[in-house]
């Protein structure tokens, strides 16, 4: 084992509260749920108990919610640029933290060591990022049609913004969220995935303690149908800013539409690694390997298709097969292990399900596509790295997110079936084209409709300062990242100034 792999024991990882189940932030104060229910978070790894958090019940949301509610008012009247401050030095304490937030991750969520520092990674880039907002937040100044008026538009924040985010980027999503949210103006309530609880404890902890005032930013832990719903449908939350799946965004969707309130939502995808024949086939071989079995697939990005032209998919699906069986799998604290366990059992039921779903549908099981048991892997909860052969489009698992170490390979005929079978799914989020034909490659950017698309590279890998989503039901039109993410958690207010001292009426004949 490397040093850089040596593991410190729990206590030393975590500086947590004495006190086991309160880690609930509200208005400043760390509580325990107010009928002192817990939920326990395992490693998913070795099914060690990592700690137990409060299960919020609707008493504990509404105190959240109040709490940011009557905090609103300071926070949005406080200089951006001194909002921006406190923002900054949280970009600070995670530069200072990174090593043990890291580690955490890697126990609670069970991705490879080096992807989770990734993650913390991304979140120290997110905070800096959107900190530095807190100077521009640019509105404009444009010319009026009437003559002595002055007119220009500038950015208010929303009110209170739910902030709901799952299990499988347990840091760097919670910060897409809530650094936005907070530079803008906004406070915030916080329903991380009940899977990684002290990963969100330790973020909010260490923004709470780089001098955020009392309930601008409120942490609730909690299962997603009780703590999740209760948050989502407070009248008091004018924003839900959701990642998760398709099926729990659609609900808090309709849910919101019922009381006019915004809805961010950012869903599953379905995404397609297309390779023509003329493609470098080792450069897409480690695209692929790594954009479906990286995070054991669970990324919204993860590559569960691989779209190849005739010529080259039988070499490319044997090539793939031979590397998919070389993943290790492991704990990702190990340093020899490429694949980390799955998030949970019913995930890996799940998967197991899609599996034996498309064996039926008459695709081809090629590697993989059982539970591994051997040695240590019992405790855990470990899949098989799988592919399939002779795959059909428009099967189900050509069609549905799996989130798993699951991908499948299609032929075809050309580029423009290729573009055809990549654009045909529920999901719209990203795609990746490996060719060296200039020509096809500028086609494909003109006719993919995913919102995220690469050339000659897999399809996971954001940047912060772009905008991150997709299309379809991959989202309702929003974008993170980038500036459009002040579009999420900023509204416009357009100002007009008549200092001509008498009536002028607009749109007159
Ligand atoms: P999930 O939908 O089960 O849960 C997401 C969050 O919603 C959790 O905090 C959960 O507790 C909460 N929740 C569950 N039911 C709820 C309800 N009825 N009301 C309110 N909140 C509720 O998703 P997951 O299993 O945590 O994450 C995996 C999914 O997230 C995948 O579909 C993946 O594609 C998607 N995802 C999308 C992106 C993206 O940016 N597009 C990024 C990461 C993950």
């Amino acid at each position: 084992m490397s040093e850089q792999h040596v593991l410190s024991p729990p206590e030393q990882i975590l500086s947590l509260p004495r006190e086991d189940d309160c880690f609930n932030l509200i208005d400043g104060e760390w509580r325990r749920a107010a009928d002192g229910r817990i939920v326990e978070s395992r490693n998913p790894a070795t099914g060690a108990l990592i700690g137990a958090v409060p299960q919020s019940g609707a008493a504990d949301v509404d105190e959240a919610v109040r709490a940011a509610r009557a905090a609103f008012d300071g926070w949005r009247k406080t200089p951006a640029p001194k909002r921006a401050e406190i923002l900054f030095r949280v970009g600070e304490r995670l530069i200072q933290r990174k090593r043990e937030l890291g580690e955490l991750m890697a126990r609670e969520m069970g991705k490879v060591l080096p992807e989770s520092l990734g993650d913390v990674q991304e979140a120290i880039d997110m905070t800096f990022y959107a900190a530095a907002e807190g100077r521009r937040l640019f509105g404009y100044t444009t010319h009026a049609e009437l003559p002595s008026k002055f007119s220009m538009c500038v950015r208010d924040p929303i009110g209170v913004v739910a902030a709901i985010t799952p299990w499988n980027f347990p840091i760097a999503i919670p910060t897409w969220k809530l650094m936005p949210a907070l530079v803008a103006g906004n406070t915030v309530v916080f329903k991380p995935s009940q899977d990684t609880p002290f990963c969100a404890v330790e973020l909010v902890r260490l923004m709470h303690e780089a001098g955020l005032p009392a309930g601008v930013l409120n942490l609730v832990h909690g299962a997603g149908e009780e703590t999740g719903a209760a948050l989502a449908q407070h009248p008091g939350v004018d924003l839900v800013s959701f990642t998760g799946s398709h099926a729990v965004g659609r609900q808090i969707a309709i849910r919101g539409a019922e009381q006019m309130k915004r809805v961010s939502l950012e869903l599953g995808g379905k995404n397609a690694i297309m390779v023509l024949a003329d493609a470098n086939l080792d450069l897409a071989l480690e695209g692929i390997v790594w954009s479906a079995f990286g995070t054991s697939g669970q990324r919204c990005t993860a590559a569960s298709r691989v779209i190849a032209q005739r010529e080259i998919a039988e070499e490319l699906t044997a090539r793939l097969v031979v590397a998919a069986r070389k993943l290790r799998l492991g704990d990702g604290l190990r340093p020899e292990t490429h694949v980390g366990p799955v998030i949970n059992a019913g995930q890996l039921r799940r998967i197991h399900d899609y599996v034996q779903i498309g064996k039926a549908e008459g695709a081809t099981l090629l590697c993989g596509g059982e539970i591994a048991t051997e040695g240590d892997l019992a405790k855990g909860h470990f899949y098989r790295p799988t592919v399939f052969g002779d795959a059909r489009p428009q099967m189900r698992v050509c069609q549905e997110e799996i989130f798993g170490p699951v991908t499948v390979v299609i032929a075809v005929a050309d580029l423009d079936e290729a573009i055809a079978v990549n654009n045909a799914t529920p999901y719209g989020l990203s795609t990746s084209l490996y060719t060296q034909d200039v020509n096809a490659a500028y086609r494909a950017i003109r006719d993919v409709t995913t919102g995220l698309f690469y050339i000659n590279a897999g399809t996971i890998g954001a940047e912060v300062h772009l905008p991150f989503g997709g299309t379809r039901g991959t989202g309702n039109g929003h974008r993170e990242a980038g500036q459009a993410m002040l579009d999420i958690f900023t509204e416009w207010k357009t100002v007009n100034v008549d200092f001509s001292g008498k009536l002028q009426r607009a749109q007159m004949e």
